[in-house]
């Protein structure tokens, strides 16, 4: 394995908050789009090329500015987070389309996080290999997720 970079809180400044998943690999999540880069990214150099690529407009403002957009992205709800870049919007698919299928078949939430991930996870990475496998990590599938998802659901 090699070494994997850790997020510094002085990436703010770059736009970059910190995003952890299940296999409690840090990843640098820019909090202007949403988009999740990989851990390799988490380094300043990278931070700034996507700031100033995709973020011109934003490259120069001040640390205030970018704390105040933090806080708004952390605040704005697990649902409009995962719904706020383009790049995620498969995921939050994804999970709404498991929890349509738990509630279906009357099963506990639960088994979104206990089973079907896991088993999703082990024939992706059989069939597809590790980084399709990375893919599927970040579908939110937890108790929680599948149980407000399936409320969602059934309130259209
Ligand atoms: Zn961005």
């Amino acid at each position: 394995m090699s070494k994997k970079r850790k997020y510094d809180e002085s990436y703010v400044k770059y736009g970059f908050c910190c995003m952890k998943e299940s296999d409690d690999v840090e990843k640098p999540q820019c909090f202007l789009c949403g988009k999740v880069l990989a851990n390799a990214s988490m380094k300043p150099a990278k931070l700034i090329e996507h700031l100033k690529s995709l973020h011109p407009e934003n490259a120069s403002k001040d640390l205030e500015f970018f704390t105040k957009k933090k806080a708004q992205f952390s605040k704005s709800g697990t649902l409009t987070k995962l719904g706020f870049g383009i790049p995620q919007k498969p995921l939050v698919e994804a999970s709404f389309r498991v929890a349509y299928r738990i509630a279906k078949s009357k099963k506990l939430h639960t088994i979104g996080e206990t089973l079907i991930k896991p088993c999703a996870l082990e024939m992706v990475e059989l069939v597809c290999g590790l980084e399709q496998r990375k893919k599927l990590v970040a579908i939110p599938l937890s108790n929680d997720v599948i149980q407000s998802r399936i409320v969602e659901i059934s309130c259209i």
